[in-house]
């Protein structure tokens, strides 16, 4: 029986009338044409004869989604209210800009785009640093009706050429530098020699100017300098008002993390993705509008971070943190708490992996507690987490240092979603939600508790079931495929860029059109809490048991000295695959071995005994720092672990592992430093260990 909060009844209530739901949802933003309608069904029929159900949100309705994130925030009364705090450790820079100050500066970019050609059914393209013009370059391309692209800052020039040729961008925005702690990364070399390699040449290439590096524009190749453009647009008073554009037209274009396969071209619709991130950042953050403060530590490149950091806080007219640095070493372990005492931050959100390598650096939370102490976190409502799972450990570790220093009532909520989705799947819905129903109070419905481990209830307008390899729904806590009944909520996708077919041969024909594959695996427990355990392809198989990667990392997560754990599968001869574990300690001097010492070995495998059962027993763990690699938005590359390790086991130490290293790999270093420890680790167990521990198919 699941536990009725009244989560599960809204929740019910967007999928018993959806057309009532969303467009009661709908009513909380601007539309140049209302719509009457919240969504239109029907069939799409693909060049290969395959078909799908296909959907359109808000079909008749007109929308500027610039227009819902400024200009009605300043006609309302609240121009000189923050939009943005730019905190930036890097450059020594904050600065604060009231949303008269970015409507002006939007407008006036807007117009230097449209001088340009931009206009509707245009893609610009934003490749940008951490800096407030690339919220101001978003909104403008917004604002003159056209979609943008977003590339994350760090990409190489390969990345980049490959996105450039997927979507033909009529301008791209870009900035001269980024900063990397003290490093300066030129943006220009990686820019020209994506050019090189795209077939596609913009028309124009806009280049914000920072004072760490001058980029020398060449006019030859279409450049101009941003600021040289947009102080003429102002010397001559020109500005360009908001264009509508219709609720299905594409907002913006995000390519997946790439951990999976080649990236694929999410595309947003303006009119869903308003819609729902409205109803996301209410509901989830408890971020209502002028006052709130939200810290979303991600980058814009990342949805994660154009959601949270750009789209939905200005949405509601709430101020959002733009943070150009990191979790640890710009300067310490204490910037989170430094960020939350200085802008009175109501809700951080983060990955997991920040406050893994907070805990790593300062496993006693002395920065935390610092600021704690001198009551610097009693803002903050919640501390939100997504990207990757987040092990029990990890909450309990955190709600109880919330529970200390932050708001009463404050938790850390975790929550689950995809670039391909763009909201919150599952999470803790605070209600009521401004205009749901304004009677109920949170007193007479407290929302759903917190289950550490559980990524929460499900969200309005996503259908979630779990389902067999057949499409079956299986039973509560059974694990099973997670997958959505169509159509999916308004902020997620119709379909991929130009790409049709890979949206139904990806997502949708494992599952017979019936089910969108969301390819992670899970269960659903008996009080409907949704436990996202792994990517389908983490899911070890031993002994002919699914066992997920989560669980075990989880219960060696448990031990009190493990930073970090990853597991992967390796195969073996008896088993079929045995669980194998790379672990990082939190201790002030890491180990130089590659073998833990006998009592951590032998405490971790009763972790893994009991939290997981025998069948799980390691056959072997590595330990090491800076070796385990991950995706510039934190997620562990597993598969790659797993290539390395498996060739060891062949004796092939050097094996080629290029095709498991996507580009958005955050750290090329970690790959030799993993494949290091691995030469280590068998050169010290030697053939004993290959006989009796590993047992790999040689
Ligand atoms: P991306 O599209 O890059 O944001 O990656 C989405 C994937 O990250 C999901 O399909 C999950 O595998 C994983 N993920 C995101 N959030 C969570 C979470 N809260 N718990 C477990 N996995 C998550």
């Amino acid at each position: 029986m699941s536990v009725a909060h009244l989560q599960d009844e809204v929740h019910q209530a967007s999928m018993e009338n959806p057309e009532a739901f969303w467009l009661n949802q709908a009513d909380f933003l601007h539309w140049h044409k209302k719509p009457t309608k919240a969504i239109k069904m029907s069939t799409k029929v693909l060049p290969s004869g395959n078909t799908h159900p296909t959907w359109e949100w808000f079909p008749d309705g007109e929308i500027s989604t610039c227009y819902n994130q400024v200009d009605r925030h300043v006609i309302a009364g609240y121009g000189s209210s923050p939009a943005i705090y730019y905190d930036s450790p890097v450059s020594g820079t904050k600065r604060t800009i009231t949303y008269s100050e970015l409507k002006h500066e939007v407008e006036t970019l807007a117009a230097v785009l449209a001088e340009n050609g931009v206009g509707k059914g245009d893609v610009v393209l934003c490749y940008m640093p951490m800096i407030p013009a690339a919220i101001m370059g978003i909104l403008a391309a917004n604002r003159c009706g056209a979609a943008h692209c977003i590339v994350f800052g760090g990409f190489g020039a390969p990345a980049l050429a490959q996105r450039i040729d997927a979507v033909n961008p009529k301008v791209i925005l870009t900035g001269s530098c980024g900063l990397d702690g003290a490093k300066v990364i030129p943006y220009q070399p990686m820019l020209h020699g994506a050019l090189e390699l795209a077939a596609h040449k913009p028309n124009r290439t806009i280049v914000f100017q920072r004072p760490q590096h001058e980029w020398k524009v060449d006019e030859k190749m279409g450049e101009a300098s941003w600021q040289v453009l947009t102080d003429d647009a102002k010397n001559r008073g020109v500005t360009q008002e908001c264009v509508p554009v219709a609720s299905s037209a594409p907002c913006y274009i995000s390519h997946t993390s790439g951990t999976t396969g080649a990236p694929k071209g999410v595309i947003r619709d303006n009119g869903g993705h308003a819609v729902g991130l409205h109803l996301s950042i209410s509901m989830v953050f408890g971020v209502n509008g002028p006052g709130s403060v939200i810290f979303a530590a991600s980058d814009i490149g990342w949805v994660l971070g154009h959601a949270f950091i750009l789209s939905a806080p200005l949405l509601v007219g709430a101020a959002t943190v733009m943070y150009e640095g990191k979790p640890v070493g710009t300067p310490d372990a204490g910037a989170f708490w430094r960020i939350i005492e200085e802008y009175k931050v109501n809700a951080l959100y983060c990955a997991p992996t920040a406050l893994r390598a907070i805990k790593g650096l300062d496993p006693e939370s002395k920065f935390l507690k610092k600021v704690g102490e001198r009551n610097g976190l009693r803002s903050l409502n919640g501390l939100f987490l997504a990207g990757e799972r987040s092990e029990p450990t990890l909450i309990t570790m955190y709600q109880e240092l919330l529970d200390k220093y932050a708001a009463p009532g404050s938790h850390v909520i975790d929550n689950w979603w995809s670039t391909e989705v763009g909201s919150p799947i599952t999470s803790r819905a605070l209600i009521p939600h401004a205009g749901f129903d304004q009677k109920t109070t949170v007193r007479d419905h407290p929302p759903p508790i917190i289950k550490p481990g559980s990524a929460g209830k499900v969200m309005p307008g996503y259908d979630l079931k779990i389902v067999d390899d057949e499409g079956n729904p299986v039973g509560a806590g059974e694990m099973g495929n997670i997958v959505l009944g169509l159509p999916l909520a308004p902020t997620a996708f119709r379909t991929l860029w130009k790409e049709e077919e890979r949206f139904y041969t990806g997502y949708l024909k494992r599952f017979n059109g019936k089910w969108l594959d969301t390819g992670d695996a899970g269960y659903v427990d008996s009080d409907g809490y949704c436990h996202v355990m792994s990517r389908n392809d983490d899911v070890l198989n031993v002994s002919a048991h699914r066992l997920s990667s989560a669980a075990i990392e989880q219960a060696i997560s448990a031990h009190p000295l493990v930073a970090e754990g990853c597991v992967v599968g390796i195969p073996d001869a008896l088993k079929g695959q045995l669980p194998f574990a790379f672990i990082t300690l939190s201790v002030p001097e890491h180990p130089t071995s590659p073998i833990p010492d006998q009592q951590v070995y032998s405490e971790i495998q009763a972790l893994v005994r009991n939290q997981v059962g025998t069948i799980a027993t390691l056959g072997g763990i590595i330990q090491g720092k800076g070796m385990i690699p991950k995706t510039r938005s934190g997620k562990t590359l597993r598969r790659l672990l797993r290539a390395l390790v498996e060739n060891a086991s062949h004796g092939d130490f050097d094996g080629d592992v290029s095709t498991q290293i996507p580009s958005t790999i955050e750290d090329y270093a970690t790959v030799d430093v993993a494949r290091q420890k691995i030469r280590e680790y068998f050169a010290e167990k030697g053939d004993a260990h290959k006989a009796i521990e590993v047992r790999a198919k040689l």
